[in-house]
Formats: C-alpha cells, sequence, structure tokens
C-alpha cells in the first residue's frame, strides 16, 4: 500500500470511525483513530458468557449498501457474515394484549384481525390524499396520520417508529427521521404511487430498498464488526483517550488529547470527528458556538436492553418470527421484545431461548428514572404474560445506555444545514456518526463511505 502523507485524525472507533478509516487505507491514507473507550465498537457490543451471545447495541444491520460485505471481506469476516432465518421475517403488534402477526402482503392484509375493516378502508384512500401545507415541518406522526389514517398509525407505525429510534412519533420529522418516505409523497405525490414507481426506479438501478435489504449479523455478535476492522488497520489507534478540544493554527488543526490525567497536544490537517453530539459539540465548541448549540440540541433518549435466556421448555407460544412491538396505546412497560435465537444460530445452547427486551425510549423517558431492578423485574413480569413464559429466566443480562440514539426531531434539517455550513467555513474539518445520515449500522456506513470519498476529495484537490 502507498503511504499517501497527511496527517488525517479520526476521532470515535465505533462503526462510523473504523468503517471511514479502512475506506480511506484502501485508498493509501493512514489516518490515526483517537477512541475514549478501551475497545473498538461504539454502539456495537456484544458479550459471550455462559454460552449466551448478548448483543447490547445492535442485534442486527439491513445490507442496504454492498460496502458492508465488501469491508466484511477485506477484513477476513465473510465467512462469519449470517443472515437471518426466513422465520423472522414475521413480526408481531401487541393489540388488546394478543400478539397479532403484521401483515406484509395484500391478502394478508385484507384477512388480518390487526386492522378494523374502517381502517384497511382508511388506506385505500392514500392515493388520493393531497400534501400538507406543512412542507418538511412535519412530525412522522402527523405525515402518516393524514396519509394512512390513525388506525394505521397507531399499530403499525407507533410500534415501528419506537422499534427503529426508541423515538417519540410526534417529535421525529418525517424528512429527517424517514426521508424516503417524505420523498415519494414529494416526488410522486403518495407512498402507493411512490412504491410502484420507485421499485421500477431501482430495479433499473440495481438498488435495495430497507424492506428488501438482507438483515445480518455475525456469528460471534456485532461487535466482532468494529474489531475485525480496528485489527486489519495499519493505521495507529490509540484508545483510553478523549479528544478534549480542536483547535484552529497556522499550520491546519491542534488537538488536545487526554489519557488517564495526562493531557498532550497533536497536531492534524485533517479531522473527522465521529462521536456522539455532545461530545463532538464540546470538542468544536471553541472554533464555532452556534455548532455547538446545533449539536446540544440533539436529543438521545435513555433506553435499557435487557437479555433473557430461558428453557425452551418454558416458552408455550411458537417463536416463529423476529418478535413483537408494542403500540403506545397498549400502555406497556416495555417498547418491544426481539426473539434473539430465532433470528441468528449461535445465540444460545440448542435447548434455549433468548431474548432481547427494549425499555424506555423517548416514548417512556419517565420509568428510566426508577430503580434498574425495578424496571427489570416489570420488564420480566409483562414480558413472561404477553410471550406465554411459564418460568423463571436462566441468565439475565442488562445495560442501560443513557444516551442511546440520536433523535432526528423537528429542526433537524437546521442542524444538518449548520454541519454543512460548518464544514465549509472550516477546510479539513469533517463531521460524520450517526446524527448525520441516518442512525442504523448500514446507514452509517453508507455515511463512512461518503465521507472517505469527500476527504480524498478534499485532499486530492488541493
Ligand atoms: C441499544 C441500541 C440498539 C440499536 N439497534 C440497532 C439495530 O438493531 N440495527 C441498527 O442498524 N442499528 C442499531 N442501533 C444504532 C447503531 O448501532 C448506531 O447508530 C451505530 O452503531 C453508531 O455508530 P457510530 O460509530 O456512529 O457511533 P458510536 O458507536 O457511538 O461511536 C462513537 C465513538 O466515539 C467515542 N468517543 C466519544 N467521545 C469521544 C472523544 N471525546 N474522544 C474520542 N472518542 C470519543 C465513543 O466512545 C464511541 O466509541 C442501535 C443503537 C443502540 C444504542
Amino acid at each position: 500500500m502507498e503511504n499517501k502523507k497527511r496527517n488525517i485524525v479520526i476521532i470515535g472507533a465505533g462503526i462510523s470511525g473504523l468503517a471511514t478509516a479502512h475506506l480511506l487505507e484502501k485508498a493509501g491514507y493512514k489516518s490515526t483513530i483517537i477512541e475514549s473507550g478501551s475497545n473498538p465498537g461504539g454502539a456495537m457490543q456484544t458479550l459471550i458468557e455462559d454460552d449466551f451471545l448478548v448483543d447490547f447495541g445492535p442485534n442486527s444491520g439491513l445490507e442496504t449498501t454492498p460496502v458492508i460485505s465488501e469491508i466484511a471481506k477485506d477484513v477476513g469476516l465473510k465467512e462469519e457474515m449470517i443472515y437471518a432465518n426466513e422465520e423472522s421475517n414475521t413480526r408481531y403488534i401487541l393489540r388488546n394484549g394478543k400478539l397479532m402477526a403484521l401483515p406484509t402482503s395484500g391478502p394478508a392484509f385484507i384477512s388480518s384481525k390487526l386492522f378494523s375493516l374502517s381502517a384497511k378502508l382508511r388506506l385505500m384512500k392514500e392515493p388520493f390524499v393531497g400534501k400538507s401545507d406543512d412542507g418538511y415541518y412535519q412530525s412522522i406522526a402527523d405525515f402518516v396520520r393524514r396519509r394512512l389514517g390513525s388506525e394505521f398509525y397507531d399499530y403499525a407505525i407507533d410500534p415501528f417508529v419506537s422499534g427503529v429510534f426508541a423515538g417519540d412519533p410526534e417529535k421525529l420529522s418525517v424528512k429527517s427521521a424517514f426521508p424516503k418516505l417524505y420523498r415519494l409523497e414529494e416526488l410522486y405525490g403518495g407512498l402507493v404511487k411512490g412504491m410502484i414507481r420507485g421499485a421500477r426506479e431501482r430495479k433499473k438501478n440495481a438498488e435495495k430498498s430497507k424492506q428488501n435489504a438482507k438483515m445480518f449479523s455475525f456469528l460471534y455478535g456485532m461487535q466482532t464488526f468494529p474489531e475485525a476492522i480496528a485489527k486489519s488497520l495499519r493505521s495507529k489507534k490509540i484508545y483510553n483517550t478523549s479528544v478534549q478540544k480542536v483547535e484552529k493554527v497556522e499550520t491546519g488543526y491542534k488537538l488536545n488529547i487526554k489519557t488517564g490525567e495526562e493531557i498532550k497536544e497533536i497536531s492534524a490537517d485533517l479531522v473527522i470527528s465521529t462521536s456522539p453530539a455532545v461530545a463532538t459539540g464540546k470538542i468544536f465548541g471553541g472554533i464555532d458556538a452556534e455548532l455547538k448549540r446545533h449539536l446540544d440540541e440533539i436529543y438521545y433518549p435513555p433506553v435499557m436492553v435487557l437479555y433473557l435466556g430461558y428453557n425452551k421448555s418454558d416458552i408455550k407460544r411458537p417463536l416463529d418470527g423476529f418478535g413483537y412491538l408494542i403500540p403506545s396505546k397498549e400502555k406497556r412497560k416495555f417498547l418491544g421484545a426481539i426473539w434473539s435465537s430465532t433470528i441468528f444460530p449461535n445465540r444460545c445452547a440448542s435447548d434455549k431461548a433468548s431474548f432481547t427486551v427494549f425499555v424506555g425510549g423517548a416514548r417512556n423517558q419517565e420509568l428510566m428514572k426508577q430503580d434498574a431492578n425495578k424496571i427489570v423485574d416489570d420488564a420480566i413480569a409483562e414480558f413472561s404474560e404477553i410471550t406465554e413464559v411459564t418460568g423463571k429466566p436462566v441468565y439475565i443480562k442488562h445495560k442501560i445506555w443513557e444516551r442511546a440514539i440520536p433523535q432526528y426531531n423537528l429542526g433537524h434539517i437546521e442542524h444538518d444545514r449548520y454541519f454543512e455550513k460548518f464544514e465549509s467555513d472550516n477546510a479539513g474539518l469533517f463531521l460524520s456518526g450517526n446524527y448525520r445520515g441516518g442512525i442504523s449500522v448500514g446507514d452509517c456506513v453508507k455515511s463512512a463511505d461518503l465521507t472517505a470519498k469527500r476527504v480524498i476529495e478534499f485532499i486530492e484537490k488541493k
């Protein structure tokens, strides 16, 4: 590999930072990665203990870009990349205390008991619904209620939003959080029309929509991906060290980095930040206070991830799906549960079943103020009733994410615009990470690809 000399610093060794470092190295540019934690992975954290494989962060990703498997191949992990079992295509929604399959085809929708006849008839009006006068300043809740009716919102979109963002649909911006949905209305005048024409266009461009992308993980959990990337990098990685601030100097940029009590200065020609919004605000606040204000406004709700292992013989219902989501209307103490051992192999022993339960989020932040043991006990009690579990869990582990997932709430477009302004005012500084360009693992890899390309273009134009 030719080493083109440039002093590039990447802040953060989550998937965004590591994928960027990998793609830059492929193009001949080494970097220095500075990570405040002791391991690579950031939100991607896996624990293997007592024959159970626990993913505390993402349990899976959607393969929306070929870059994911290209990187997996480059770092020798392609053989361990696994795809979700067919069985997990079915998703359940809780309605009136019962789990009902979310219909995925026209005939299944017509016969489904999840929606009433009037909700089904309302859905048929969608092609005739006009645009809102609110333009891009609309929440996903307003957008869906207007186009598809309130029952569809309550029992499909509300639970789906908590499944993806752990978010509040009344606050999430449809344009920022669900840009493809918003674009269907903008470009084609409606969702049904847009889906038909969009599918034709995707076929032409060989692209994959999120509905058609394959769900993947790795045999030994999601964290093995960032770990393998980090291991294969020739770039320097510095762990247990946080970037405190970045300042402009004549020759480029000066970074203050802190390891334990020791503070050091290092210099850089280019800095790519992939740290979460609040940390990034602190780092660049000295250069631009307005940027800090924008970053500080991005809300990350708290979420508890509760992992439960049971003897299979204690589960009375068939585990024939991905899991279930709980609409707000059902007023339960958790957001939903993933049937982890149904989706992927190697999650636990064959006589056991494992589940990942999510509690809190923007919808239920108050709940997270309680004692952790109470949150766990309440969630297990409700989970057992809904999932028809008779025995007690044989394995329990939880993690509380005080700040889990950035919310692309109303006003996020103004943040995005300011990020662009900041980058054009400060040549050589790049803002990346999951508060920009999408929160999913797939979107983070897409953003990393885009960032690496922008960095290379910037260097080569000079
Ligand atoms: C509970 C949970 C469940 C999720 N489930 C899914 C899922 O099923 N599917 C999916 O696609 N996505 C899921 N996501 C989202 C996805 O995992 C994340 O958006 C993605 O992993 C974020 O990667 P990142 O590299 O942008 O940020 P991070 O992983 O947060 O990495 C940022 C890194 O920066 C470091 N850092 C912070 N401050 C500093 C500093 N001052 N100096 C140096 N380093 C610093 C941090 O320690 C961290 O390692 C989930 C997220 C969570 C929290």
